[in-house]
């Protein structure tokens, strides 16, 4: 269970407990964003390319991630908020949609203490 394993919890694992043990952190943006539109949170006609630019290549200036309680994460530095992340990926962030960064993922920095550990 993601933050109470033995194991650094990722944005995997969280995925995993939340939508099933095929779902990934993709399968995680996409059921929010498809939530937020059908909640009129965002506009429904701007789905499909948030969706696209969501799942794009990350580019911009990178998020750091860190260890917190057990959990592989990165603070958004645009909003405040933070979001579960998974070694080698990208940043996207689920409360301001990465709106300063065109809506697109930012790449990640992982510091050296921590690529020894996870
Ligand atoms: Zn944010």
């Amino acid at each position: 269970m993601y933050g109470f394993d033995k194991k650094i919890g990722t944005a995997d694992d969280l995925a995993k407990d939340k939508y099933g043990i095929y779902a990934t952190r993709n399968t995680q943006i996409e059921m929010h964003l498809n939530r937020a539109a059908k909640q009129k949170l965002i506009p429904i006609e701007n789905l499909p390319e948030m969706l696209e630019k969501a799942l794009s290549k990350p580019k911009g200036e990178p998020v750091k991630a860190i260890i917190n309680q057990n959990r592989l994460i990165a603070y958004c530095d645009m909003c405040g908020g933070a979001e579960a992340i998974n070694p080698g990926g990208s940043f996207y962030c689920l409360t301001c949609y990465n709106v300063g960064n065109d809506g697109v993922p930012r790449p990640i920095t992982f510091p050296r203490q921590l690529q020894n550990i996870i």
